[in-house]
């Protein structure tokens, strides 16, 4: 169910034991506490309902009988109190509403204070659990809360950490957004440029600590104005981590670690499908396909053991297969004496199923000559850049992009024009509940304007929806007609020695059949 089906009754109580307590347990109070959850929620408010001075060791009471009938003629679905004990201090009769009766009539109940709400499967539904302390119960709630609003904050691509992950810096008008820090984004950019050129991490930490590169840390440090003499040693952690964050591609990567709980301070890095990924959110300083590049590099790496510098730097390292089985090409380095020529190397390739089971005879060798299958892809690939270069077609293609161009600016600005609005509105709510606090409202205006609002908002959010999924479709069909590869191959076209990554953005994959036949899939379409 959405929030704004859910139509609120909220239930306020005053027991004996509030009498002794004063002024925080009052009923205005406890109204303020249920009105901001509302608020927080995007709730609709129907309805209250007050037994003033009324033991809570009975349930034959009048508001919360009227209440009940409420919730019967389907007025109400969603019932809130401040905590448990407001419901009914019988835990036999509590449990009886809270466990049976609620649920059997699709009501959701919710104990703000407790963390209570039968929506969710909290541990602390579980009626057996009571919450004991007061302080604790209030600790938790403004953690809950805190961490709740930082969550939106981070799905709408705002950044909230205390720094900026390395390679940006905050601006300084909004804290929330991330600038590119130039001098870091270059060693960023060197890194991966290093990496799909197929140095390992472990050289390019040897690299950029030899040149007195300062660590992500360091540069951290100097930036504060600490200024260290020693720049530090570059780890295999952190290039790695580096080469697997997405947000230099735009797409802001948060929730990389995470607290156990409100109690701890201790953190633990969460798991990579469980961080907040807001796409486009931030000025890419990779581009998609280096950083889809590196990531294949990553996953090709998982299934090699052993280092061998000559095949490690192979240009069509990874992009070969076996036509039979699918398993990769598995290149080695053989010495060989020759009458002509004396000792040479020569790369043979094979396929790395068949040579992991020989016994088991599950494929073929598929043994061949390294040079021979990179000759042909050159050539091949040579000949197709050519032709591709020269269709007309292209045109059409570029002047797509410039008209898609357009739309998404304006579906942006749209965009923008609606959180605006809705920031607007909730200016107003602010001076409306300010209105109701300060008594210039009564509570039936103030439910009236605010509901109002709330529908506004929840139909902003509708039409931002849409907007941002048309958005997303232009941006696929843009990577479709990009004129991207155009440049790769103009760019491969002048090279004599064309590297890996420029390789593998244009080739898809290489099939070997047990004949020696080559295929050669490409990336763009062809024509
Ligand atoms: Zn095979």
């Amino acid at each position: 169910m959405k929030t704004e089906d859910y139509k609120v009754g909220i239930y306020l109580r005053l027991s004996r034991e509030d009498e002794r307590l004063g002024e925080s347990g009052s009923i205005s109070n406890q109204r303020e506490l249920l009105l901001n959850y509302i608020r927080d929620n995007n709730l609709l408010f129907v309805d209250e309902y007050i037994d003033d001075g009324v033991s809570g060791t009975t349930f034959d009471r009048k508001g919360f009988n009227r209440m009940i009938k409420d919730c019967e003629n389907k007025r109400i679905n969603m019932v809130i109190t401040k905590d448990t004990s407001r419901l009914g201090r019988d835990h036999i009769e509590f449990g009886r509403y809270v466990e049976r009766y609620f649920p059997e009539n699709g009501i959701r109940y919710v104990a703000v204070n407790d963390g209570i709400d039968t929506e969710k499967n909290s541990s602390a539904n579980d009626m057996l659990v009571f919450k004991s302390a007061f302080n604790d119960m209030y600790v938790k709630d403004i953690s809950n809360k805190l961490r709740s609003s930082l969550y939106t904050k981070k799905r709408n691509g705002h950044f909230v950490g205390a720094y900026a992950p390395y390679g940006y810096k905050k601006n300084e008008e909004n804290k929330h957004e991330l600038l590119i820090d130039e001098e870091a984004a270059c060693v960023v950019r060197r890194i991966f440029n290093m990496f799909i050129n197929g140095i390992s991490i472990h050289k390019i930490c040897d690299i950029l600590t030899k040149e007195n590169i300062p660590t992500p840390s360091m540069h951290k440090n100097m930036k504060l104005g600490q200024n260290n003499i020693h720049y530090g040693v570059w780890a295999t952690r952190t290039v790695n981590d580096l080469l697997k964050n997405p947000t230099y591609i735009g797409n802001l990567a948060q929730c990389k670690q995470k607290k156990i709980n409100y109690k701890s301070k201790k953190r633990i890095h969460n798991k990579q499908e469980n961080w907040i990924i807001s796409e486009n959110s931030v000025i890419p300083i990779i581009d998609k396909e280096t950083f889809e590049l590196a990531q294949n590099i990553f996953k090709s790496n998982k299934y090699r053991s052993g280092k061998n510098t000559i095949t490690d730097n192979l240009l069509l390292r990874g992009l070969v297969f076996c036509k039979e089985c699918n398993h990769t090409i598995g290149f080695r380095a053989h010495k060989q004496v020759t009458k002509k020529c004396g000792e040479v190397t020569r790369i043979y390739g094979n396929c790395n199923y068949w040579a992991k089971r020989k016994q088991q005879k599950v494929c073929t060798p598929h043994s061949i000559k390294y040079n021979d299958i990179e000759n042909i892809v050159l050539n091949n690939l040579r000949d197709m850049c050519k032709k591709y270069i020269n269709e007309k077609e292209l045109e059409s293609a570029f002047k797509n992009t410039d008209k898609l161009n357009k739309k998404k600016e304006s579906i942006k600005h749209e965009i923008i024009k609606l959180d605006n609005d809705n920031e607007i509105i909730n200016k107003k709510i602010d001076l409306c509940y300010n209105d109701k606090l300060e008594g210039n409202i009564t509570l039936e205006m103030y439910k009236r304007t605010y509901n109002k609002f709330i529908l506004e908002i929840n139909e902003n959010n509708k039409k931002k929806e849409k907007l941002l999924k048309t958005l997303s479709d232009i941006e696929n069909k843009k990577n479709e007609n990009s004129n991207n590869y155009t440049n790769k191959i103009k760019e491969f076209l002048k090279m004599d020695n064309p590297s890996r990554s420029l390789i593998s953005s244009l080739v898809e994959k290489i099939e070997i059949d047990e004949d020696n036949n080559i295929d050669i899939y490409y990336k763009f379409r062809l024509i």
